[in-house]
């Protein structure tokens, strides 16, 4: 008999809402905690996985946070286990996001014996004086040694994280900060301005005016960046992503990937910029599958109730309409440099963007933010500095 289910996600999302310690810019759903939440949370997450599983072919998997790395070896075990039992084992791409202070080799082999290919540390910084500015567990002496643990278990695609206009940063600092991680060969950078989200330490801070913000510091270290990265061979492909390009990679990888994107990209980031479907799971975690997107209770002793009772923890679910969701997907895509090829993005949505957004393309174009081709539509270099005013633009 054929089958007629429709073809299963191969996108997941796991979110781990747990941090030693909560950072003073941080507004993600993670908590600090105790070993007992913890192993609700890994029975409860399981139940969920249960529950997908039927409905997911990962290509792409990638546990982010909050803090995965917190998680102690019999913790890891439980949930590679529950995942290798239900087939969800031998993604492509298998990303966990670690703090350098959370990482050991025991943990490292068992990630990589289980799979686990890809590592995004968050390093933020390597001045002692501005990790400690944000509240961070980790000194720079374990953002090297960590680094080492990674390399020798085998990891061979690593992220480093950092951020830049943190209060009191120089450009000096900024500059050694980017020497050194560049020194470190890894084979992605992630590099974001410091947003001051309401209620975190942070903005209470700037809001009673411990420090002001030099937005043009910030633009000339957005422009280090960039140029220092492109000098050591990564090549930019999102606002603020950056990566290599490998010949071993292109062996080993068969996503389908845009000559314009490097190898080494952030294929589950990718999925989701292109507007892709993929489950999201954990507390707070979003999903968006065939066209309905889903957010779990951002609570962590909630989500595990729920779950404990055999339903999922979801706390809203949308379908958007067509369009709508169309215009959404141009906004997203268009935080990649290569932007939209139009038969990519009519292949996805359905929608021309030549018809639907046209004078929002051409308005773009004569304000030197964007770029249209016979193919498609990108942002520019200037654009892209801009790129949540333009990418509103396209949401209907
Ligand atoms: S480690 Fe990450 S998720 Fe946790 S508090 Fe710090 S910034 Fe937030």
């Amino acid at each position: 008999m054929m089958d007629s289910s429709p073809p299963r996600i191969t996108s997941l999302y796991v979110h781990v809402p747990f941090c030693a310690h909560k950072c003073e810019y941080c507004a993600f759903y993670s908590e600090a905690s105790s070993g007992e939440l913890i192993n609700r949370y890994v029975a409860a997450l399981v139940r969920e996985l249960e529950i997908v599983a039927h409905d997911l072919k990962p290509r792409t998997i990638f546990f982010g946070g909050g803090t995965p790395s917190l998680l102690n070896l019999r913790q890891w075990e439980t949930i590679l286990r529950a995942m290798e039992k239900l087939n969800l084992l031998g993604a492509e791409e298998f990303t966990v996001e670690s703090n350098p202070a959370t990482v050991s080799a025991d943990k490292s082999k068992l990630l990589r014996d289980f799979g686990v290919n890809r590592i995004s540390m968050g390093v933020q910084s390597l001045d002692e004086k501005l990790l400690d500015r944000l509240g961070r567990i980790h000194s720079r002496e374990q953002v090297f040694k960590s680094y080492d643990t990674l390399r020798q278990a085998g990891f061979e695609n690593v992220n480093l994280d950092l951020m830049f206009a943190i209060p009191t940063q120089t450009m000096e600092t900024w500059r050694e900060t980017l020497n050194e991680i560049i020194a470190m060969q890894s084979e992605h950078l992630s590099s974001y301005e410091v947003i001051y989200e309401d209620d975190t330490p942070l903005f209470h801070q700037l809001q009673a005016g411990e420090f002001s913000v030099d937005e043009e510091l910030a633009c000339s270290m957005y422009e280090e960046l960039i140029a220092r990265s492109a000098a050591a061979g990564f090549r930019q492909y999102e606002i603020a992503n950056f990566a290599r390009t490998e010949e071993s990679a292109t062996e080993n990888l068969n996503l389908s990937l845009s000559p314009k994107i490097p190898t080494r990209a952030c294929q589950h980031n990718v999925n989701y910029w292109r507007g892709g479907d993929y489950h999201g799971l954990g507390p707070s975690a979003t999903g968006y599958v065939r066209g309905v997107r889903t957010k779990n209770w951002a609570n962590t002793p909630l989500y595990c109730d729920q779950l404990e009772k055999g339903k999922r923890a979801i706390e809203s679910s949308e379908e958007l309409p067509p369009l709508k969701r169309a215009g959404e997907t141009a906004a997203f895509g268009l935080r990649m440099n290569a932007g939209w090829p139009f038969a990519d993005f009519q292949r996805t949505t359905d929608f021309d963007l030549r018809q639907e957004w046209n004078g929002e393309m051409n308005q773009l174009a004569e304000r030197g933010w964007g770029k249209i081709s016979g193919e498609g539509f990108h942002l520019t270099h200037q654009g892209l500095r801009f790129a949540d005013a333009a990418a509103e633009m396209f949401l209907r």
